[in-house]
């Protein structure tokens, strides 16, 4: 056992038949997999098994022999297909014991939704292995537990529902770990984030930093974006800091022109604390994207101060009549045309009385383009205090449907942001 706590590894257990088929992506994996990597925890290895009984007691007592944390997902529901913490408790000859906590806890669950008569089924998600220490779990009713079945080997169990998982790991788990592991160093990553660039420019800009090796930055390309995660591995995270805030400086000077925010930023929610800064409402009117900019920028908390709605303007008929689209423009230059979202954008405005508007119209295909007008074409008006300005780009028949509007959803946010920090 000496060679394991030096090892000090873990590993992850995700059980679910449904994952074995192909119908889940195991997005548990991933996202437990970059929290230890940010603790500094080893980790060599994952397995998936199915809800059976003797493989998953076989994958239990294989990784006792190998890691010194074992990490579980999923089977802690009420349904007989759930196994997990029977099977654990059975693998080490332990009983299970209800938690009066917990059942209480899943009780009021149930009341609170005016359900008086708990299933019977849910009081199974009360029993734990004799010994185990609970994790509560404040989003669903299966509570997770931490239990050391023998010397050296520590399992902690989550339930498979993502959202669940997280919010449990941040509250106890990470704790948890940062107590009990033998770690020498931590890992800190920060994501910066870059909009209106692609990945290959960016990475380009920053060449002669892309080889160091510690900090590392690892370039993520995503739609319409990119982002940077950068990662210190110190003693500390006081060490950790003093090593990526020089970094951090120097990679938004160099990008500076495309950079946006960092963290858990994105460009609605950047948008939006603009707009608060300055005490001014935006509005949007959206062919295309069929409401999509409206829903990213009410996906932010308290948006409504200052995004106060808008108009799916989809068919002609309600770019003329709700928004005071002139038939000529529409005649003269099409639907998808600079023209014609300079006057959505400004209908939109004087139609709420708002400072600042959204207008987007485009082609997002798979039919509907033309040698003048191809699929991926879109047209942007933004409007705002000082005027309206137009731009149009050219996103690409290959890209698909979904990608063209959600480059739309991107490039309309950014032009708003790049037009109320430049120009007003
Ligand atoms: P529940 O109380 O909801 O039954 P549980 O712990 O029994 O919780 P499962 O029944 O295994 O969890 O999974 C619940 C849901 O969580 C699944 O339908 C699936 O959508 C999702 N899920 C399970 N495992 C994973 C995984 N490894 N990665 C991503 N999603 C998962
Ligand atoms: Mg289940």
């Amino acid at each position: 056992m000496e060679d394991s706590i030096r090892l000090n590894a873990a590993e992850i257990l995700c059980i679910g038949t449904e994952l074995l088929l192909g119908q889940t992506l195991n997005t548990n994996a991933r996202w437990i997999s970059q929290e230890l990597a940010i603790l500094g925890i080893p980790h060599y290895k994952q397995v998936v098994v199915g809800d059976n009984t003797s493989r998953l007691k076989e994958a239990i007592l294989e990784a006792s022999k190998r890691c010194n944390y074992l990490i579980t997902t999923g089977g802690l529901g009420p349904t007989n297909d759930d196994l997990t913490t029977e099977t654990i408790a059975r693998t080490f000859n332990t009983d299970l014991e209800e938690n009066l906590i917990a059942i209480k806890d899943i009780r009021g669950k149930f009341t609170s939704q005016g359900i008086e008569n708990m299933p019977a089924s849910n009081q199974k998600q009360a029993l734990f292995p004799k010994g185990a220490e609970i994790i509560p779990n404040p989003k669903g009713t299966a509570p997770g537990f931490i239990w050391s079945p023998i010397k050296n080997f520590t399992i902690l169990s989550f339930p498979g529902v993502p959202s669940e998982l997280k919010d449990m790991w941040a509250k106890t788990a990470k704790e948890w770990f940062q107590k009990n592991s033998f770690n020498e160093n931590i890992f800190e990553s920060r994501v910066i984030k870059f909009a209106g660039i692609s990945e290959s420019s960016l990475a380009a800009d920053l060449e002669d930093l892309l080889e160091k090796e510690n900090p590392t930055i690892a370039p993520y390309a995503d739609i319409g974006e990119v982002k940077l995660r950068i990662t210190a591995k110190a003693k500390n995270k006081k060490k950790a800091d003093e090593m990526l805030n020089p970094l951090e400086e120097e990679l938004i000077m160099r990008g500076k022109d495309h950079f946006y925010g960092k963290g858990d930023d994105n460009l609605a929610s950047i948008v939006i604390e603009l707009l608060r800064e300055r005490g001014e409402k935006l509005v949007v009117a959206e062919s295309c994207t069929g409401g999509a900019i409206g829903a990213a920028l009410s996906n932010i908390p308290g948006a409504s101060d200052v995004f106060i709605g808008g108009i799916i303007a989809y068919n002609n008929s309600i770019k003329k009549d709700i928004l005071g689209v002139s038939q000529k423009s529409l005649e003269a230059y099409g639907a998808v045309s600079n023209e014609v979202v300079k006057e959505m954008a400004r209908g939109a405005i004087n139609l709420f009385n708002a400072d600042w508007s959204i207008a987007v119209s485009g082609i997002a295909g798979p039919g509907g383009g033309s040698p003048s007008k191809p699929v991926g074409l879109v047209h942007f008006g933004i409007a705002g205090p000082k005027g309206c300005e137009t731009m149009q780009a050219n996103f690409g028949m290959h890209r698909g449907r979904l990608n063209i509007q959600k480059l739309c959803i991107v490039g309309g946010l950014n032009q708003l942001r790049l037009i109320m920090l430049t120009r007003s």
